[in-house]
């Protein structure tokens, strides 16, 4: 491998007992395999293409100590030497691809889903319906060695190393806070009796595993939340586990409770590597960047200003496996890039489903969506260069198949052109330049602004031809629909028309919210977010120096007077993802916006809009309505019965196979299954 391009990114670490090839560690993720073993072989297979791909270190999902550390019912644990068996067909993998990994020790504290959990004391979680029971000295004391025993099963089932969780607002860190530590024994009080779990913890593992095994702590540097560590604390607690053992320092953002985003799309890149800079100014092992780092480039800068001495990225390998190897080869362009939208990983983690990611179905199904040459290969015309097609396309050519891809459009992406539009979804456009490398290296015959009919596909020789025209936007029945007043989200977001300063939104799934955020973004500040910028606006204090490092967030002025309007009598935004949700309707309620739900639309005329709401008739005197109320199906390819009897197959997917409930995740998913499949 050369280190042309990231000479820092792509150096070996010394670690005294044992050398990591690269800079490179693929932070811990709960893919849900780990929990039952019976999955074991699939996690394998999903670590080896990721250990193939040249990262430096691996870390695992978390894996509790304890019964009472699960996150989940019956969660992964290491606690029994009949375990090991398991955990030994993931380590063999990795090593035999060249890499190293570590186990995550996760003990969930308060934030588990299950009526066993414990914590520092009864304080409940506001994210889990459990009340914790205080740990007893004696509690306390097995739970110190359930951690050692674990890191030593750990190191039996050949793991190079553990990493042990202690941010994001799990166990130990409700130990080192006096939000969740309210005891006034040795265990709670001042910092240094705070830190005393931890420090106890890594001395103990360390005492019990020798010297020559990796110990990385996740260390929370910014709690960012009420009562959290001031700066200082988080100092004591670094230098208190560097003294105590730890191989390496890790770093977290935020817990879990936390009301200021940490990972989602719209956090500006690298936003936290500053205060790991801090931090390694202050202690003499390595220190790790992480959060919101998802191309080689930002991270090669975040070692290369001193900031950290590793980077840690995780979701980035679920987009993609070989992300390392084609940094390292001068292919970043080729790059499948983490979009951060959490729609197919922490979503699904939170809904105990397994994760996956919307730009690479592949991920954790590895066993199972398998791109493999064709034995026949096949004449295929794919219609719609959106994220489905432009999926189906690329995978039926990386399988063999002759394939056209038609778009009347002059550029690919679809709707992802008008998604990037959105404020903090500007990434959205490296899926598209990613799509488009593809087809150049699969050798896909990209045939652009040509509007196909059904005649040319029926005539046009192919053993296939793959539907993939999305959709045509849904314009309600509402009386004075025409007026010049009403818009489209594709006037707003696409042909820019101008939009006046009041304004009515019809429908509030994903993209009523996007439009909201379109029409509040002060144009003032330019996209993507300048980092100093979005802080202010949080609350985020990443000079350090405030108790959580929080400070009170900007008064924003917003540009617009915005209802945003629903006919459900539910709450707004209820759809949206579970982990981003939220930050959508905590941007809309801070810039005043009035959401509305249960309403009925009257009428549009030169007054407004006019609606019901709660039984009483209401003018809604705004300069526009923007209509996003969902979209139907285009299908006007699809052959007739007649058709279909002989020539090609046909076959649909994304938006036009199904308008509702469609999102970039499903269209990916299944052009990628239809084309594994042909
Ligand atoms: P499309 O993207 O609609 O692509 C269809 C393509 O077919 C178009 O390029 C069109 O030009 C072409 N076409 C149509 N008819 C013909 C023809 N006869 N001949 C040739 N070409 C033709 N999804 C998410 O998952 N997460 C998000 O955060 C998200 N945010 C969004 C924000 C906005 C503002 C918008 C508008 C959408 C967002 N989406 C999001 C939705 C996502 O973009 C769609 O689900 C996805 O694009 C659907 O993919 P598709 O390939 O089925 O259709
Ligand atoms: P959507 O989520 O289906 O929302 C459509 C909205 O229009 C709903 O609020 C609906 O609410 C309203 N509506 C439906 N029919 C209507 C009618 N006849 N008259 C008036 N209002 C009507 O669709 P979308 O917002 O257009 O988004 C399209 C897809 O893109 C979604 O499936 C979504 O997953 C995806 N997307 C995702 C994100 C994300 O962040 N994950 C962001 C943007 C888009 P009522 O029926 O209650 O009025
Ligand atoms: Fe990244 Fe979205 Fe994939 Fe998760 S689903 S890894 S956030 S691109």
């Amino acid at each position: 491998m050369t280190t042309t391009g990231y000479p820092h990114l792509l150096a070996p670490l010394n670690l005294g007992f044992t050398t990591l090839r690269n800079r490179v560690i693929m932070g811990s993720m709960h893919t849900g395999l780990e929990d039952r073993f019976y999955n074991y072989g699939k996690l394998a297979a999903f670590y080896r293409e990721r250990a193939r791909g040249g990262v430096g270190l691996i870390v695992t999902g978390g894996i509790s100590p304890n019964r009472s550390g699960w996150l989940l019912p019956f969660g992964g644990t290491l606690n029994f030497k009949g375990d090991v068996i398991n955990h030994r067909r993931v380590t063999n993998a990795v090593h035999e691809e060249g890499g190293k990994i570590l186990m995550q020790i996760l003990h969930a504290g308060r934030y588990g889903y299950q009526p066993f959990v414990v914590s520092a004391s009864e304080k409940k979680s506001p994210i889990s319906p459990f009340k914790p029971r205080a740990l007893s000295e004696a509690g306390i004391e097995q739970t110190i060695r359930d951690y050692a025993r674990c890191a030593k099963l750990a190191r039996q089932a050949g793991y190079d190393g553990i990493e042990v969780m202690g941010s994001e607002g799990y166990l130990l860190n409700q130990f080192l806070c006096v939000r969740t530590n309210m005891r006034n024994d040795r265990w709670g009080g001042s910092i240094e009796n705070r830190m005393r779990l931890p420090v106890e913890i890594v001395k103990r593992i360390r005492a019990t595993v020798g010297p020559d095994f990796i110990i990385m702590y996740r260390h929370s540097l910014l709690d960012l939340v009420d009562g959290g560590n001031t700066w200082d604390d988080t100092v004591a607690v670094a230098k208190g586990l560097q003294h105590a053992g730890v191989t390496i320092l890790n770093t977290g953002f935020g817990w879990h409770e936390a009301r200021v985003p940490t990972i989602v799309t719209s956090v500006p890149r690298g936003a936290f590597a500053s205060v790991a800079g801090r931090l390694r100014r202050e202690v003499s092992i390595p220190v790790v960047a992480s959060n919101r780092i998802n191309m080689p480039q930002d991270a090669e800068g975040i070692l290369l200003r001193g900031e950290a001495d590793m980077v840690s990225m995780a979701r980035p390998f679920l987009a993609d496996a070989e992300f390392v190897v084609k940094a390292a080869t001068g292919r970043s362009d080729e790059i499948n890039t983490c979009i951060g939208c959490n729609q197919a990983c922490l979503d699904h983690t939170f809904a105990n489903k397994r994760a996956s990611c919307l730009v690479n179905p592949r991920a954790c199904h590895e066993t199972e969506l398998v791109y493999a040459k064709s034995a026949k290969p096949r004449r295929v015309a794919v219609v719609g260069a959106g994220p489905a097609g432009l999926s189906a396309a690329t995978v039926a050519a990386e399988c063999g198949h002759d394939v056209t891809l038609f778009d009347s459009s002059d550029s690919v992406g679809g709707q992802f052109k008008i998604a990037m539009q959105i404020p903090g979804k500007e990434e959205f456009a490296e899926t598209i330049r990613y799509f488009r490398r593809k087809l150049d290296l699969t050798g896909v015959e990209l045939k652009l602004g040509q509007r196909v009919t059904r005649e040319q596909l029926l005539a046009g020789g192919f053993d296939d031809v793959i539907i993939a025209t999305g959709i045509k936007v849904r314009r309600p029945p509402i009386e004075g629909i025409d007026h010049p007043k009403v818009l489209s989200y594709i006037d707003v977001l696409q042909k820019k028309v101008p939009v006046g300063k009041r304004v009515a939104i019809i429908g509030a799934g994903g993209i009523g919210f996007d439009v909201g955020e379109y029409l509040l973004h002060d144009p003032r500040h330019p996209l993507p977010l300048a980092l100093d910028v979005w802080a202010k606006e949080w609350g985020v204090d990443l000079a350090g120096g405030t108790s959580g490092g929080l400070i009170t967030p900007a008064a924003p002025e917003p540009v617009r007077q915005i209802y945003l309007l629903q006919r459900k009598t539910s709450k707004l935004g209820a759809g949206l993802g579970k982990t981003s949700g939220w930050v959508h309707r905590a941007v809309l309620a801070r810039n005043g916006v009035v959401m509305l739900s249960g309403v009925q639309y009257n009428k549009i005329d030169d007054h407004g809009l006019h609606v019901t709401v709660g039984g009483e008739e209401r003018l809604l005197a705004v300069d526009h309505v923007v209509v996003c109320a969902g979209q139907d199906s285009l299908t006007e390819l699809m052959p007739s019965e007649e058709e279909a009897k002989s020539g090609p197959r046909f076959h649909k997917i994304g938006g036009a196979a199904l308008a509702a409930e469609l999102d970039a995740k499903r269209a990916i998913r299944e052009g990628a299954e239809l084309a594994a499949s042909l």
